[in-house]
């Protein structure tokens, strides 16, 4: 158990049980330490913790999801790779009468589909923890 020394102690005036193991959490606790559960949308603010929405949604840009989550290396891989599925995709247009126009929508589909799907690495702390969870 952990307490909270700079919260009032009327403790059980605000503790709710935790959604996923029923674990007793004080109220508007921003995640269990018994299960791992994390409150979504939470009174923390999202900052450490990259949200699949966002990334998706940066992954307008392709690549930008992943660097958003934490992988800066394979967010580079995706622009990169951005450029040559539209070179591919207009150099294969012309080879097949346009078909090859579809290389670009997909490639951007799996894009969105991998940031979606990964874990993000945005790690909070990582650096210097000031305070103790
Ligand atoms: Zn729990």
């Amino acid at each position: 158990m952990l307490e909270y020394t700079d919260a009032p102690s009327e403790s059980d005036a605000g503790t709710m049980p935790c959604p996923q193991c029923g674990h007793g959490l004080p109220l508007n606790a921003p995640r269990c330490e018994n299960c791992g559960w994390i409150r979504e949308g939470g009174l923390q603010t999202a900052e450490g913790k990259a949200s699949d929405a966002v990334a998706v949604l940066l992954s307008v840009v392709p690549g930008l999801g992943h660097v958003y989550k934490g992988y800066q290396f394979l967010g580079f891989v995706f622009v990169v790779g951005a450029l040559f599925a539209v070179l591919l995709g207009a150099l294969a247009a012309t080879a097949t009468a346009g078909f090859g126009l579809f290389l670009i929508p997909i490639y951007w589909f799996a894009v969105m589909f991998h940031v979606y799907a990964i874990d993000d690495r945005v790690t909070p702390g990582a650096n210097d923890v000031g305070e103790e969870y």
